[in-house]
């Protein structure tokens, strides 16, 4: 049996939905002629918004919560529009069109609703966004059923909200694994037994208490994952709109290579650091029970794309992988004379900084125990460098800590691969590459796993550090041309 993902872009256009079809009806072909020995046949399908809708609906409730209800209608045409024309195309059975038309307006109408009601109150919780951002799931999902079945295959709609069961972190929600698990087996065993495929919503759940949520932006993917564990599938495949994971982003570095295989431990690394390719957690719930995962192209389905597995044929020693890049960071520095030798300061830094909750993305210190810096996303810093400054009151008047400074505009460079574990020189090279571009290295780690050596650098910098150390690792070429 396989989990097959679709994106945003994949179900973004006619031609885009033409792919799908082509690609579902292939494997689902493929599933019926010949299960493979000890394979349990089946396609299970978890499809993202339609391109922009997720933006759209954000924006649109982000502006109604500062008294701008002006945008509601004007997205509740556009997203209609969008629909319509998908459907205008694939859907003929007048009943099957008319089930869906209905679905895609009550959904429309209730965000009508939540942005008025936003507007009112001029507040946006996570929890209301959450509603509103997954809507789009809760539109394409129904919609690419219809599609489906249209063209012949017996698909039906499952909101994951009934799957799906999460914490009640809205806007980042881990799942539940036993209810999730419970509930997964209850809704599809009988459709996968009946050979019905069922088409997901991704990025959505709901939490214990009733709620919904979502995994995060890019989260359908991390969907994806989650029941490809809970149904133990054979593979989970990523559908997008590239030929697989690439040396860097094509987007950034027009001669990127797509890579054969990955480990699980690199994908992690590389998508942690900001590879959107895949969402950071995704090979997560596919690691325990050795879930292949696979990334392919929905526009080229026949390339073989980018397996991901726990290991890969071709680690060599001293082999970068990947280079990728994130942006909107800013670092944090704690520091003071008085800092040396003064024990468990960097223990009530970080615990002043967990208990704000912002995800730090790279932890340095300096030697000489002067200062302690460390990265986290933009959005967090302001909220971060209050909590420290609260915490840190008397040390501040007392001239042990000197200063907590927050340096924005920061973005963050993490080169990768398994291969590059205890091979010396791979730090001075990326010291040489970047001093050769005439850019500055504010700080260096390398990350507890050795998968990865990430440097921070202004954000300014960043596209033109990836570039050169694209060039200079030779990522161009294949692993045998290399030279270094
Ligand atoms: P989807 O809508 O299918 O989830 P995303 O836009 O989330 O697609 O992710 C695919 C995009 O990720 C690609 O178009 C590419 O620009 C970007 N990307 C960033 N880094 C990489 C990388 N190392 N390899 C491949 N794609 C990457
Ligand atoms: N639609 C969601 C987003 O745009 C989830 C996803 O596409 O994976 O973030
Ligand atoms: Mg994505």
């Amino acid at each position: 049996m396989i989990v097959m993902k679709f994106g945003g872009t994949s179900v973004g256009s006619i031609e885009a939905f033409e792919q799908v079809i082509k690609i579902v009806q292939h494997a689902v072909a493929e599933q019926q002629s010949a299960p493979k020995l000890g394979q349990v046949p089946g396609v299970v399908v978890v499809t993202s918004a339609m391109s922009g809708v997720t933006n759209i609906l954000i924006d649109t409730a982000t502006q109604a919560a500062v008294g701008n209800e002006g945008h509601i209608d004007a997205a509740q045409q556009s997203l209609t529009n969008k629909h319509q024309l998908v459907m205008d195309t694939f859907i003929d059975d007048p009943a099957e069109r008319a089930d869906c038309d209905q679905t895609i307006a009550d959904r429309l109408f209730q965000f009508g609703r939540m942005c008025t009601s936003i507007a009112a109150l001029q507040e946006l919780s996570p929890r209301s966004l959450d509603i509103v951002s997954g809507m789009g799931e809760r539109m394409s999902a129904p919609m690419l059923a219809a599609v489906l079945r249209s063209q012949g295959i017996t698909a039906e709609f499952v909101d994951a909200g009934d799957i799906v069961v999460t914490d009640d972190v809205h806007g980042g929600a881990e799942p539940i694994m036993d209810l999730t698990i419970a509930r997964t087996q209850e809704r599809l065993q009988p459709l996968l037994q009946q050979g019905v495929v069922p088409i997901i919503t991704g990025f959505v759940g709901t939490s214990e208490k009733g709620a919904p949520t979502t995994l995060g932006r890019g989260g359908s993917d991390y969907s994806a994952a989650i029941l490809g564990a809970v149904l133990d599938a054979d593979e989970i495949q990523i559908w997008t709109d590239v030929n697989g994971v690439m040396t860097a982003d094509p987007r950034v570095v027009s001669n990127a290579r797509r890579l054969n295989q990955l480990t699980y431990e690199e994908v992690g690394e590389l998508a942690y650091y900001g590879a959107k390719v895949l969402h950071p957690k995704t090979a997560m719930p596919a690691i325990d029970k050795k879930i292949p995962l696979r990334v392919l192209n929905t526009f080229e389905p026949d390339n073989p794309g980018t397996k991901i597995a726990a290991r890969t044929e071709n680690t060599v020693k001293g082999t970068v992988k990947a280079v990728t890049s994130i942006r909107n960071m800013n670092m944090i520095t704690v520091s003071g004379n008085g800092l040396m030798g003064v024990p468990g300061v960097a223990g009530r830094t970080f615990n002043t900084v967990a208990e704000t909750n912002a995800n730090v993305l790279m932890i340095c210190q300096s030697s000489s125990e002067l200062s302690i810096c460390f990265v986290v996303p933009a959005v967090d810093a302001g909220s971060v460098t209050l909590a420290l400054e609260k915490e840190f009151t008397q040390e501040l008047d007392k001239h042990v800590v000197d200063r907590i400074e927050c340096q924005p505009d920061i973005g963050i460079i993490a080169v990768v691969g398994s291969g590059m574990r205890g091979v010396p020189g791979l730090a001075a090279k990326i010291f040489n590459a970047m001093a050769t571009e005439e850019v500055n290295v504010i700080a260096i780690a390398q990350g507890s796993s050795e998968a990865n050596v990430s440097v921070v650098i202004d954000a300014e910098n960043l596209s033109r550090s990836v570039q050169a150390l694209h060039t200079a690792f030779e990522l161009d070429k294949p692993t045998e041309a290399r030279t270094k």
